[in-house]
């Protein structure tokens, strides 16, 4: 029997907002434990959140980038559970009434696009954060996390295979880095996922049970976790057993999911509008305003980038997985009006020199002035294309422009016919034999020639002409 995956995901992203939903407190990343905190967010008695207007404005960019319905009304709920890391004994959520309904965003797989609906956005809180040493017995709690903005985008089931999810979820990503409300960073925690996922016997109308499956913090483990449960939920049928509805968790060091908690241990968490916030109320002028003032999103940008600069769809998405690489890459253009070469140039060297260093374009050390003055000097035959390699090498560790350093290193090239035959008519009276073998057919061997001759000029050469010369001079 075949069957077939049916997949939803809960992704929490977090917001970059300067402080926290309910209090003033920052929300930045990274400062000593406990320094980022405030009566309001430890949950003390007797005070009162305040909504922060920036929470909503990003949630409300979200949910017009996703083709959202926006709630005109929208209501604040209490999630209520017991855990050291959740100083109030509850969480500030939305529940029944969750500011953004109904959307949906395109997705490619395989050059075969997709569209997967969302079923809601909602914004809420974030929980402090539990560390267990493993030295001692004790925990230890830091609450800098607790309050930090975060929204929540539920998928509907549309999702049918693991690459299917990865590429929901980098879209989704890419959405959220665009709009400039989220980092996107997985491993950081500030862009998580939980994984449903169930499996059925092809062509049935029903769902499967399904399993969540927690703990994923990077794109290849959201694939590898759903790979891996959708083979032991096959399994799981094929043995006549049910498939058990749980949530499960991610070993990504032995590559499995195991238990976590069942169906009846999960929480009730007893929800109920929260007394302390008024409903929130949103008018069509403000999401008007938000719609107005929207970047370009990222499917619209990777079609444009085809269209205009008649880029292949595989480089356009790779020069707008970003937008600084995007604006980096246009930059470069009104400079450079050759959109190939730029591409390649960036895909290549450059994006290979960015991932080595493990760093983004904001930091690239040549900046696409210095890029586009690079391509212009290979064009007005000052280098050639070859020794550009090593300017960039060059510009890429100092930072200077490549005029400087073709200057400063004597790269010139050179194009004067009679200094490279003088160099040609050198290497060949050194080589009589290898001239011998050419002539009676060893084609091959020019190649032998043209490579001695650039080791005496350091690469200058012209090579046209170079060629040209070392054809005229074996016949
Ligand atoms: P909960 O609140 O318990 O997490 P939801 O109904 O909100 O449950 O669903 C959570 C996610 O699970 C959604 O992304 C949804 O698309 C997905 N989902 C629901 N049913 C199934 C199923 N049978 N198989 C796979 N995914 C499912
Ligand atoms: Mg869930
Ligand atoms: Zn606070």
């Amino acid at each position: 029997m075949e069957f077939e995956p049916v997949i939803g995901l809960e992704v929490h992203a977090q917001l970059k907002t300067k402080t926290k939903i309910f209090c003033g407190c920052s929300a930045s990343f990274g400062a000593p434990p406990n320094t980022h905190t405030c009566p309001v967010c430890l949950g003390m008695p007797g005070v009162l959140p305040v909504l922060n207007k920036k929470v909503v404005e990003y949630a409300l960019r979200m949910a017009s980038a996703t083709n959202c319905g926006i709630a005109h009304e929208s209501r604040w709920a209490r999630k209520n559970y017991f855990y050291p890391d959740l100083p109030k004994g509850y969480q500030i959520s939305q529940y029944e009434l969750p500011i953004a309904v109904n959307g949906h965003i395109d997705i490619e797989v395989n050059g075969d696009g997709k569209t997967i609906g969302i079923t809601r956005i909602h914004m809420e809180e974030d929980a402090g954060k539990l560390t267990h040493d493993p030295g001692r017995p004790v925990s230890m709690v830091d609450f800098n996390r607790a309050g930090v903005p975060l929204i929540e985008i539920v998928s509907e089931p549309d999702i049918r295979s693991p690459r299917e999810a990865g590429a929901y979820l980098r879209q989704l990503r890419a959405i959220v880095r665009y709009l400039g409300i989220c980092d996107g960073n997985l491993e950081e925690g500030s862009f998580r996922c939980d994984a449903n996922v169930s499996v059925r016997p092809e062509g049935a109308e029903t769902f499967g049970t399904r399993t969540e499956i927690k703990n994923l913090n990077s794109f290849k483990h959201v694939e590898n976790a759903l790979e891996y449960e959708i083979n032991r939920q096959i399994e799981t049928l094929m043995s006549g057993d049910p498939v058990v509805q749980e949530t499960r968790l991610w070993d990504a060091v032995k590559s499995r999911t195991t238990p976590m908690r069942g169906k009846e241990e999960a929480h009730d968490y007893r929800y109920f509008p929260d007394p302390d916030l008024l409903p929130l109320v949103i008018d069509d002028e403000w999401i008007r305003e938000v719609k107005n003032t929207l970047p370009e999103l990222p499917t619209p940008k990777k079609e444009r980038f085809v269209r205009e600069y008649e880029l292949s769809s595989g480089d356009a998405e790779i020069l707008t997985a970003s937008r600084e690489l995007a604006d980096y890459f246009e930059e470069c253009f009104r400079e450079f009006p050759n959109p190939r070469r730029i591409g390649n140039w960036m895909i290549g060297p450059l994006l290979g020199l960015l991932n080595a260093a493990g760093t983004g374009i904001e930091s690239s050390p040549v900046s696409p002035h210095h890029l586009a003055r690079l391509l212009q000097l290979i064009d007005e035959g000052v280098i050639s294309g070859k020794i550009a390699k090593t300017v960039f090498e060059e510009m890429a560790a100092s930072g200077k422009p490549p005029d400087r350093i073709v200057e400063e290193k004597g790269l010139v090239q050179v194009t004067d016919t009679s200094a490279i035959e003088s160099v040609v008519l050198k290497v060949l009276s050194r080589f009589p034999g290898e001239v011998e073998a050419y002539r009676s057919g060893k084609d091959k061997l020019l190649g032998f020639f043209v490579g001695q001759v650039m080791k005496e000029t350091k690469g200058r050469a012209n090579p046209k002409i170079l060629n040209d010369i070392l054809k005229d001079r074996l016949r």
